[in-house]
């Protein structure tokens, strides 16, 4: 792969060609003392489009002029607001329109779509997930364990990596599956892992889960955005999301939901709620629960307009710029970056090491590092310099140039301000937060 030469010529004009450099604009990078920082934390919160406030004025001047009228008579009526963000959704994840559902949160989708996907029966009880998976994740699979009289103990599984290693080769996944077999009620992994940043088989990990015949869900928090999904042809049985990371819908907004095609008529159980009923008849108000046939009939409450307008306004930018294409520009950022901290380590004979696999492939655009001996306080040092990385504990510092808004000089600086930190005396950091507010 051609990537920019370290300079900040060379970095400025890989910018100048950039088809996606104007994204930028759209977008208000939060600035230090006039000085805009470099903003790599795009995989924990997105970064807000300028046209969020003038999207929420809209909706609010809607809810002034028509109060309750609104749910029809808003220029987009509240009633079927997520039905505007179908198309965008299911675009963004690979998925047919009716197999997709913008509703509540991450965690709570993943707790209402674990209600209709793992049912514990037998001896198939198990569930199988990655290393170390994020905390929520764990909570949300151990409770449901437990709610069904077991014991998580016993019944949810971790994939190890290999001694020595950090990420998990996908063998050996596909080899976990094998030996659980019919044990095995789910398979519930990351898209892409948090920690790592470890972009998974998807499709291969679905393909011997239903061979050993159990179910196959995936938690695309760190992948919705960042690398280009293909849920319905992967077969996978469902999916939840957030979008306030690399989906830049705001602190908390709305989540999404997928629910494979071939489910979708079937009699799994589920938790019901009046949105999800079929809405020709959910005024009648009557007490009979008739779900609407597509992934709508999960939804439980009526919709969180004001999350979903800015998510709308998001979605339409992606749909714009392209998946393929931001996978394009994602592939050099990162891959520059990754060269950049080498190439710095190496100058300043510090041990950078990056977890992150180094294929492309089994990666979005989130490298995650072990700063060997420096730890924390490289990552002090760091935020002191204006760089946004974050701090994932035990030892890790996660950094990720998202290609929607951070550009090629970005990753420059990024080097230049590493350079800095690994140069000068490294005992002055403090881990201030109050540095990134300008407090
Ligand atoms: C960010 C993240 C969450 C957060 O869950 P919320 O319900 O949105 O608060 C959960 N799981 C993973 C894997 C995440 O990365």
């Amino acid at each position: 792969m051609m990537l920019p030469r370290n300079t900040l010529e060379s970095a400025r004009q890989w910018d100048g060609r950039d088809m996606l450099g104007e994204y930028r604009q759209q977008f208000l990078i939060p600035k230090v003392k006039e000085t805009e920082i470099i903003y790599f934390t795009g995989n924990s919160l997105g970064l807000q489009p300028k046209d969020a406030g003038a999207t929420l004025e809209r909706e609010l001047e809607d809810w002034g002029r028509f109060g309750v009228e609104g749910h029809f008579h808003a220029r987009h009526p509240w009633f079927s607001y997520h039905e505007r963000l179908t198309d965008g959704a299911a675009t963004i994840v690979g998925a047919r329109r009716e197999e997709v559902v913008m509703m509540n949160q991450l965690t709570s989708n993943l707790h209402f779509l674990l209600v209709s996907f793992y049912r514990p029966h037998g001896k198939r009880v198990k569930i199988l997930t990655e290393h170390r998976p994020f905390p929520s994740d764990t909570y949300a699979l151990a409770s449901h364990i437990r709610f069904h009289g077991l014991d998580p103990k016993q019944h949810l599984v971790e994939v190890q990596p290999r001694e020595g290693e950090h990420t998990l080769r996908t063998e050996d996944i596909l080899a976990k599956i094998e030996e659980l077999g019919d044990e095995l009620a789910l398979v519930l992994f990351g898209g892409v892992q948090y920690y790592t940043g470890q972009f998974f088989d998807i499709a291969a990990i679905a393909e011997k889960t239903h061979a050993v015949g159990a179910h196959a869900g995936f938690d695309l928090a760190h992948a919705a955005g960042n690398v280009p999904l293909r849920l319905h042809d992967w077969q996978v049985d469902f999916a939840c999301w957030c979008t306030y990371k690399y989906l830049n819908s705001g602190p908390g907004s709305v989540g999404g939901a997928f629910i494979h095609e071939r489910h979708l008529k079937s009699d799994l159980p589920r938790f019901a709620g009046w949105w999800g009923h079929d809405k020709k008849t959910r005024f009648l108000m009557g007490p009979e629960f008739n779900p609407m046939p597509t992934a709508e009939g999960w939804q439980v409450s009526n919709a969180p307009v004001l999350n979903m307008a800015i998510h709308f306004l998001s979605l339409t930018q992606f749909v714009n710029a392209g998946m393929e294409r931001l996978r394009e520009k994602s592939l050099l950022l990162t891959g520059y970056a990754e060269a950049v901290i080498k190439e710095v380590g190496a100058k300043h004979g510090v041990n950078l090491e990056i977890i992150t696999p180094a294929d492309p492939a089994q990666r979005g655009c989130q490298l995650s590092v072990i700063a060997h001996g420096k730890g924390k306080l490289l990552y002090d040092r760091l935020t002191q310099e204006y760089v946004s990385v974050d701090w994932r504990a035990p030892n890790v510092i996660r950094l990720a140039p998202v290609p929607m808004y951070n550009s090629f000089e970005d990753v420059y600086r990024f080097g230049q301000a590493l350079e800095k930190c690994l140069g000068g005396k490294m005992n002055a950091g403090n881990g201030d937060r109050r540095i990134m507010t300008g407090e």
